[in-house]
């Protein structure tokens, strides 16, 4: 032990500065630290927190490469918007999973990123979105966004989208919350005009700022049975945070908003591009801006909570025979499972598949009518083929489709046209 008598210099343990050198010294047994220490020691270790996020990172066994070739088996084409969609899902629950308390730690919010389709109609959308609920297996619910109305008048309340997820998840509230719904015809409640006088739109206008609410991250009241609202029910209470919603409209005329933008100095410039081609329509809705939608009657408010544009091109011949015959449940296989139960192999020979496709792409309803052509020829063969026996197969040519022609039967113990 030191003599008390004697003047003692306490030096830091750490720096060897002494007493006199600094504000303060901290003693521990047989050793001080000084102030100047254990700032920096202070200065290390939040460095050490803060750095420590990057080494515990997000893993997903669905990365957007598999989601997009998941969407791959069910969707032809499209490749730009399974791209975007891959990337924006994948990003989406990598932010609500986001639980880690390291991740919260610092004061950069995430913030939702719902996603906007644009393309014709019949050319993938709804498809699109509900095949993503299929492969990331989260409930899934569509509403028409001109069936929507404010609170308080004749129609749906924007909230009865929320109670169709919850009924789509069994009225499992968490499943829910994590759902995604498809908002269709997005582009039928703009305003008419941009000017807000006299001309606006009150009822679309009002229909958008209540999905804008929904859309930015809510805690919305749901009757438990659909309906309306009224004093007494109990109220499920839904937070909209982490619901993902996909809009989609086909915002027909945008193409001219767009074109005028893009040449808005470029002297003799026809914008009116009303006879211009798909491939021409194609190629301006990629260019697409915020500004454009606004522009077209969306409120920015509402643009703002859509950052995502994943733009869908109008489908060629070449895709709409793919329709008919490549995807997982593609139209022709269900007719083929179908035949098949009853022992009968259908099949359709090259020319009739063309044929078909041309019917469809005169409708310009993209790929929706190949369905109901599709059921128009075989619904005589449909209608014959129980009270016919021995049919071993049927196929169907060029004349079924085009004349309305028997399809050639082929019988199990011998041959016939
Ligand atoms: P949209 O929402 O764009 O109007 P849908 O997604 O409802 O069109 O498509 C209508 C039907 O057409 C779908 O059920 C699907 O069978 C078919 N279809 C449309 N586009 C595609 C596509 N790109 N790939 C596969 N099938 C498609």
């Amino acid at each position: 032990m030191s003599d008390p008598r004697e003047p003692r210099t306490v030096k830091c343990s750490f720096c060897g500065r002494d007493g006199s050198e600094v504000t303060s010294m901290v003693a521990g047994p047989d050793v001080y630290i000084c102030d100047i220490c254990i700032k920096t020691s202070i200065d290390i270790l939040k460095n050490n927190i803060t750095a420590t996020p990057k080494k515990e990172t997000y893993h997903s066994s669905l990365t957007p490469d598999l989601i997009k070739k998941s969407l791959d088996e069910y969707v032809i084409d499209q490749d730009l918007a399974k791209k975007i969609l891959a990337v924006a899902v994948y990003n989406h629950y990598k932010r609500s999973n986001a639980t880690n308390s390291l991740f919260e730690m610092d004061d950069v919010e995430i913030e939702k990123s719902n996603i906007l389709l644009i393309g014709q109609t019949g050319v993938g959308k709804t498809l699109l979105a509900q095949t993503l609920a299929r492969i990331l297996d989260v409930p899934f619910a569509i509403a028409d966004a001109t069936t929507l109305t404010e609170a308080g008048y004749v129609g749906d309340d924007v909230e009865t989208v929320l109670v169709r997820l919850l009924q789509a998840a069994d009225y499992n509230l968490e499943k829910a919350q994590k759902g995604i719904v498809y908002i269709d015809e997005i582009d039928k409640i703009a305003r008419k005009s941009e000017s807000t006088s006299i001309t606006r739109d009150v009822s679309g206008e009002g229909v958008q700022q209540a999905l804008l609410k929904i859309l930015e991250g809510t805690v919305a009241g749901v009757p438990p049975r659909g309906g309306r609202k009224h004093p007494e029910q109990s109220l499920i209470n839904v937070n909209t945070k982490n619901i993902l919603f996909v809009c989609g409209g086909a915002f027909d005329g945008v193409e001219s908003i767009i074109a005028s933008r893009i040449n808005k100095n470029t002297i003799g410039f026809d914008t009116s591009i009303s006879n211009s081609s798909e491939t021409d329509r194609d190629n301006l809705i990629q260019k697409v801006q915020p500004e454009d939608l606004v522009k077209y009657g969306l409120i920015p408010e509402l643009v703002g909570r859509l950052p995502i544009i994943a733009p869908l091109a109008s489908l060629n011949s070449k895709a709409m025979k793919n329709i008919l015959t490549e995807p997982k449940n593609a139209i022709i296989k269900q007719y083929q499972k179908l035949f098949m139960m009853e022992g009968v192999e259908l099949s359709f020979d090259q020319n009739a598949l063309e044929e078909i496709v041309k019917k469809a792409m005169e409708r310009k309803t993209g790929a929706r009518a190949l369905r109901s052509i599709v059921e128009g020829i075989l619904l005589d063969i449909m209608y014959e083929l129980p009270t016919k026996e021995n049919i071993d197969k049927c196929m169907v040519t060029r004349d079924t489709v085009t004349k309305g022609e028997k399809p050639v039967y082929i019988e199990s113990d011998r041959k016939t046209a």
